[in-house]
């Protein structure tokens, strides 16, 4: 299509407010997808996605509309991940669109990630369409989600389109806006070619296939293009759309998002947010915006059985062909082996990733506790970055030691401020301040030490608010601190899989917390065993498992055989999941329990 006739949105939401669902709906209207092949919330590709209801990575569908003034339109949808561990992928995908549609749940109303969102749809100057969605819900009260539109967001509530995703009502209207409210593309077919890079997956078989929005000049196959920022350069194999399935085209113009093959191995060869420009006839400049993806979270993954190590292996490797943001290297544990020490843009990241090794390549797994990147400065002038607990330098040679920074948001009903407030402080918040932006509800701004956040703020936020309060953070920087290696010792023995670095002011009650845990999950044995945490040669924190006498194949009266060996058999399973530190085994669940909060 021309350029009058292509529009570019995305869909903002917080989180269940139905951005999937809508989507959906509009793939539907618009005939993309027969009803045999529609599979409900398509654009949630993954199952895990669908599973949490969240949208881990960014999709892609151009849509053909025949608008209700006869003329035929390509919208192109591009779908964003909801959670702030994505936050640099949304703004990209943002940059791909003139505009975006908002969504409030009306029996919700407008939530901490609604505004966060729309602040990020304001920067990229995007037109911004409110959708009021859910109508058909008994608790929706639709008067006063436009007034908190109009009232919190700055938009006009009035103008408002008010919808049943589920339903399927007035989605016409949602169309209809797009088409008439969002503003066609900028750009010309014959300058230079700059196409922004919003996504990259990995096909087996075509190898990575790059997302663009090309925003000056055009695309296709035989053009030998160049990545600008990490100066790459391949020749096109295939440009097209993201119908159902991809679909070639000639060639991609000024103000289309389609994709591009190229011959790209991995998707670890790309950038999201490079520009991909002409070699023969480069753009003078690349698009601006770039940033790294930069891993924030650390943890050490291991197989529960040793010999599963090559599995491991294989399996992150095949992960990592789509996924360019997890980090990781070799590294091996005292107590547990060989593993990996991995980097996670967030605490969901790092989920997403466990959970599709456990169940994509049935691997058991242990992982350490996330640890935050510090920065150490030595006596010596040496700066050092450090995440991983075994690289802590001896405390003597350390001048002073950095933590990151967050500044975070949280909106929640205005009685319970107290309590949050309380938590912010329990969590080393700075600079607390308050807004209310409508009445009944307040909003608190708090620097908070992104350690304490992957904690369990989030947990202890959703306990306090009993769910009503949300929250959403961005990084502020490096702040002074006092840190210390934590170790925990079993009968004398330090785990090294379980130090952790901690807030020196901290320690103990996380000391205590690790002990016990492991006091609860540890089987008794046949002697005492002491555990203990410990900062150099001081314990901190100590707690005993009392000597359990009886013989497990005891109350089987020694007649019945079959039974006693089958028990010995489970047992042996069992021990398959455990590890043997010193002559004390541990079994997977007290490394697990070590890292829950209460
Ligand atoms: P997302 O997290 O924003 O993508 O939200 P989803 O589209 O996954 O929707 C979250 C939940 O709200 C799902 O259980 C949907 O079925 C439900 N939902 C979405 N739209 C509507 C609607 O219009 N009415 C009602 N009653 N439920 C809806
Ligand atoms: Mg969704």
């Amino acid at each position: 299509a021309d350029r009058e006739h292509t529009r570019n949105f995305s869909i903002i939401a917080h989180i269940d407010h139905g951005k999937s669902t809508l989507a959906d709906r509009l793939i539907q209207a618009c005939g993309a997808v027969t009803d045999r092949e529609f599979q409900n919330q398509l654009l949630d590709n993954l199952y895990l996605e669908r599973e949490r209801g969240i949208t881990i990575k960014s999709q892609a569908i151009t849509l053909p509309y025949l608008a209700k003034n006869g003329q035929e339109y390509e919208l192109n949808l591009i779908d964003t991940p909801g959670h702030v561990d994505f936050t640099y992928e949304v703004s990209r995908a943002l940059a791909s669109c003139e505009g975006v549609l908002l969504i409030v749940d009306a029996s919700q109303g407008v939530e901490a990630q609604t505004l966060a969102n729309m602040y990020l749809a304001m920067e990229h100057d995007l037109t911004i369409v409110p959708v009021i969605n859910k109508i058909d819900l008994i608790s929706a009260d639709v008067d006063a989600t436009r007034l908190q539109i109009t009232e919190d967001l700055g938009l006009d509530g009035d103008e408002a389109l008010a919808v049943s995703a589920k339903e399927g009502t007035n989605i016409d209207q949602v169309l209809e806006a797009i088409v008439n409210k969002l503003p066609p593309p900028k750009g010309q077919a014959e300058a230079p070619l700059q196409a922004l890079i919003f996504d990259a997956q990995y096909d087996p078989y075509r190898g990575t296939v790059i997302f663009v929005r090309v925003m000056e000049g055009q695309l296709k196959q035989g053009d030998f293009i160049r990545f600008m920022h990490n100066g790459s350069s391949y020749r096109v194999e295939e440009v097209g759309l993201f119908k159902l399935r991809r679909e070639p085209a000639k060639a991609l113009r000024a103000g289309q998002v389609g994709y591009v093959i190229a011959g790209v191995k991995t998707v670890s060869d790309v950038d999201v947010g490079d520009t991909i420009t002409n070699n023969d006839h480069p753009a003078p400049a690349p698009l601006p915006g770039f940033r790294e993806a930069k891993p924030v979270v650390f943890s050490s993954i291991y197989p529960v059985a040793t010999d599963d190590y090559p599995e491991l292996a294989e399996a992150i490797e095949k992960l990592k062909l789509n996924d360019a943001s997890l980090t990781y290297q070799k590294d091996y544990s005292q107590a547990l082996g060989t593993g990996f020490r991995c980097g996670f843009l967030g605490l969901l990241h790092l989920e997403v990733v466990q959970e599709r090794l456990e169940r994509e390549f049935g691997l058991s797994l242990i992982l350490t506790a996330p640890s935050v990147r510090y920065q150490v400065y030595l006596n010596d002038g040496q700066h050092l970055e450090i995440e991983n607990p075994a690289l802590f330098p001896d405390p003597s040679t350390i001048d002073y030691c950095e933590e990151p920074y967050v500044k975070a948001s949280i909106l929640m009903p205005d009685r319970y401020i107290g309590t949050v407030m309380q938590l912010c402080l329990d969590r080393r918040g700075e600079g607390n301040v308050m807004h209310y932006p409508s009445p009944g509800r307040v909003e608190l701004i708090s620097e908070l030490p992104l350690a304490e956040v992957i904690y369990d703020f989030y947990d202890k936020l959703k306990t306090v608010t009993q769910g009503y309060g949300s929250f959403d953070y961005e990084f502020i920087g490096d702040r002074r601190t006092e840190l210390a290696k934590l170790d925990i010792l079993v009968n004398g023995e330090r785990v090294d899989a379980l130090s952790m670095l901690v807030f020196r002011g901290g320690a103990r009650p996380r000391a205590l917390h690790a002990v016990n845990k492991l006091a609860e999950t540890i089987p008794r044995q046949q002697f005492k065993i002491a555990i203990q945490g410990a900062i150099g040669g001081t314990i901190i924190a100590r707690s005993t498992i009392n000597a359990f006498r009886k013989d497990v194949t005891a109350k089987c009266y020694g007649g019945d055989v079959s039974r006693k060996r089958k028990l010995l058999e489970k047992q042996k399973a069992g021990k398959k999941r455990m590890k043997l530190v010193g002559n004390v085994p541990i079994p997977q669940k007290a490394f697990l329990a070590v890292l829950q909060s209460d």
